[in-house]
């Protein structure tokens, strides 16, 4: 059994689809591992630490392998070179670009994208968007305080006091519980908000305040949220208005799967914070939680900063690729026989749920329309 690892070919992306930990685990289940020459750059994992693991380091990797494993979606030359049947896994961007899904079905490959993993205990260590998120969270706050022209704690000197920032976390999931904690141990007062009823408890636990807006509760079967009613957004507008005005540091992550992000942080919010203060919009890939941001840029509006950086887990690429890796080995562990084999179980959550290609065509139910 034959697996490679191309290296990413998505303008920016500095991570990779393997770590010298996932290589040993495959070359121990009795696959031949290739990584492409450099493919580990951006992550400062050297060829030598792949080859060490038992990788053969090589240039054009994916012809005759069994799996591809992959952090973005492929490019057409990587599709084209991939055999017939060959199982492709990675963040393969399901969500847009009708498109480009329909390039990598007719491709003929096998795909599997990680990003429509079930919300289920057992998939928790096979989840791409939760071990990402959680590098963005912290790095969202990380760019926020170095763009900040005050500090976060409180400091008390001869010369007078520094207060401590203010830093208000919307939308509570994975990026956002790091969010907060990142926030606090920099010392600043920290407040949070989601429409899900349960992350209340979660915002106390980590000693921030909950930004109350009453609603029925929006959280799905899947444990995502749901849109809001109109009637439901203007009343969370009213409330979240009167509280980002006294905010240094907002920082947004509210997003609804397979929808556009919602709009949090409107232009005359944001109007009325002080100078200085800080937005860093995380949902910006999916059009943002503040109509003002843009992808991969500072916008300054009256004074304050609207960080859109796309991506903020490929900045934190040393940690974020050794743990995509490890999800994809624990989800490659679902197929592969102890005997060295590949079985695919189409009855699998786990499989079923995240198979989007198969045999030329798209197959996921979200494509096909079928229930
Ligand atoms: P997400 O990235 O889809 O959304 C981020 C947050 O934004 C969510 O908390 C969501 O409720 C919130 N949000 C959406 N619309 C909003 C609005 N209008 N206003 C305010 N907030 C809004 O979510 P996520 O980080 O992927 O995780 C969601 C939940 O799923 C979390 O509780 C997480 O712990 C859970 N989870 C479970 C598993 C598992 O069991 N396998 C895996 C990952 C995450």
């Amino acid at each position: 059994m034959k697996i490679a690892i191309p290296s990413e070919t998505h303008p920016g992306e500095a991570r990779v689809a393997a770590s010298p930990d996932t290589v040993k685990a495959y070359v121990k289940k009795g696959a031949d591992v290739h990584v492409q020459k450099g493919a580990g750059a951006g992550s400062s994992i050297s060829d030598d630490a792949f080859a060490a693991a038992g990788a053969k380091i090589g240039t054009d990797v994916v012809k005759d392998a069994d799996i591809v494993l992959t952090v973005r979606r492929p490019s057409a030359k990587i599709l084209k070179a991939m055999k017939d049947g060959a199982i492709l896994a990675g963040g393969l961007e399901p969500y847009g670009d009708r498109d480009g899904l329909e390039a990598i079905a007719k491709s003929g490959v096998t795909a599997f994208a990680m990003e429509l993993m079930p919300r289920i205990t057992r998939a928790q260590s096979m989840d791409i968007l939760s071990s990402q998120a959680n590098l963005a969270g912290y790095k969202a706050v990380i760019d926020a305080a170095s763009h900040f022209t005050r500090a976060f704690p409180m400091m008390m000197t001869a010369a007078g006091t520094v207060p401590p920032a203010k830093v208000f976390i919307m939308g509570v999931g994975v990026a956002g519980l790091q969010a907060i904690a990142t926030a606090r141990r920099l010392g600043a007062i920290v407040s949070a908000t989601d429409v899900r009823k349960a992350t209340e408890e979660q915002v106390k636990s980590l000693g921030a305040k909950f930004v109350y807006v009453d609603l029925a509760d929006a959280a799905t079967s899947a444990g995502y949220a749901r849109e809001l009613t109109a009637e439901e957004k203007a009343k969370q507008a009213a409330l979240i208005a009167d509280h980002v005005k006294g905010q240094d540091i907002v920082i947004t992550t509210a997003l609804i799967p397979g929808r556009p992000a919602p709009v949090l942080i409107t232009p005359e919010m944001v109007e009325a914070m002080k100078p200085g203060s800080v937005i860093v919009d995380l949902a910006v890939e999916r059009g943002g939680n503040c109509p003002l941001s843009k992808p991969d840029e500072i916008v300054v509006h009256k004074g304050v900063s609207i960080i859109g950086t796309l991506n903020l887990a490929g900045r934190l690429a040393g940690n974020a690729s050794p743990l995509f890796a490890k999800n994809l080995a624990n989800f490659l562990d679902l197929m592969i026989q102890k005997e060295g084999g590949l079985k695919i179980d189409e009855a699998d959550e786990c499989i079923k749920g995240t198979m989007i290609a198969k045999g030329g065509a798209l197959v996921h139910t979200m494509f096909t329309g079928a229930k």
